[in-house]
């Protein structure tokens, strides 16, 4: 088993109660800084002049100590040895968004599907020249080709993949589908209705004729669905309340590698290609539709006339 889903798993075990009485976050906390500390030490060890971008910073911890302890245990069950302060300067490692090679992390994405024991990935992106390039999602709880857990991974102009995690094949080529009619297409939405806008994925489902119901799913497994031909449109909407919404790094630059690398389109819902030279936002882009070859250009165009 992987060392960050060894984590993910533990920190599960050992930190949602099974009756939690009211929304308690720690867990999901505890997750994502231990997780991130043990990738950055091995970003560190293995490429040190890179970046690192991640969701957590360790500013955190100056308001919330008892957290530290637990994120320390955790880290402290991959590498023995480490000490707080090891784990302190690993979460505040980067942040640089400038440097022309800077890794992006996720740690947890999915954050409610983790407390809900459902669907979360550990995301990971390589960024060189603004571009992306390498592309890791490990996927603890994904049903994929009769295994329960396993990671996508791809690389620019080398394909994407799919390895389990308990069984010692070799890599599985991901290619999306090729549904070419848009009433025969599966479509994916997050699982979180405040985190898209339902009201225009229903338009969408009703004038593209769409029988079957979207798969909703928390995280980036939505895209190693698509990536691997199981789903053929994803849609990524801002709601209502924030129209200006504009997507953090982390929760797209890996899957962008991945649905590019089986074969699919990945754009703003204006079809403009995603932007990833402004920091860690999107800030050039707005929405985010991914689709297999065939229905992409279909897709934009639904959309275009509901924005009407
Ligand atoms: P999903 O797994 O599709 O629900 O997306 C999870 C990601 O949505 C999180 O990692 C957040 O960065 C992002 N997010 C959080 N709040 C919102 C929101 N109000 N609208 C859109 N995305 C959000
Ligand atoms: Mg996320």
């Amino acid at each position: 088993m992987p060392t960050c889903a060894q984590i993910t798993r533990r920190v599960q075990n050992e930190h949602i109660e099974l009756a939690q009485a009211k929304a308690d976050r720690s867990p999901v906390t505890i997750a994502d800084f231990a997780v991130q500390a043990v990738i950055a030490r091995e970003l560190q060890n293995n490429f040190p002049e890179d970046g690192l971008v991640a969701e957590e910073s360790g500013g955190f911890f100056q308001s919330s100590d008892n957290i530290l302890p637990a994120v320390v245990a955790q880290v402290q069950q991959i590498a023995p040895e480490t000490t707080t302060q090891q784990v302190i300067e690993w979460i505040d490692y980067g942040h640089n968004t400038k440097a022309r090679r800077f890794w992006v992390l996720d740690p947890v994405d999915g954050t409610k599907g983790f407390l809900r024991r459902m669907q979360y990935v550990t995301a990971l992106a390589l960024v060189v020249n603004h571009e992306v390039v390498l592309s890791v999602i490990g996927c603890p709880q994904l049903d994929l080709f009769s295994d329960q857990s396993g990671f996508a991974f791809a690389a620019k102009d080398h394909g994407a993949y799919w390895q389990p995690y308990d069984r010692r094949i070799p890599p599985t080529k991901l290619t999306v589908s090729n549904v070419d009619k848009l009433s025969l297409a599966t479509l994916l939405r997050s699982f979180e209705d405040s985190h898209t806008n339902q009201g225009t994925i229903e338009r969408f489902v009703s004038i593209a004729n769409i029988k079957t119901d979207p798969i909703q799913m928390d995280s980036q497994a939505k895209y190693v669905l698509l990536a691997a031909g199981k789903a053929d449109i994803l849609l990524r909407l801002p709601p209502d309340d924030r129209p200006d919404f504009h997507e953090n790094i982390w929760d797209q630059a890996p899957a962008y590698c991945l649905v590019r690398e089986a074969g699919g389109e990945m754009t703003d819902r204006e079809g403009n290609s995603l932007d990833f030279s402004t920091g860690i936002t999107l800030k050039n882009n707005s929405g985010i539709i991914a689709t297999n070859q065939s229905l992409h250009a279909q897709t934009l165009d639904i959309l275009a006339q509901l924005s009407h």
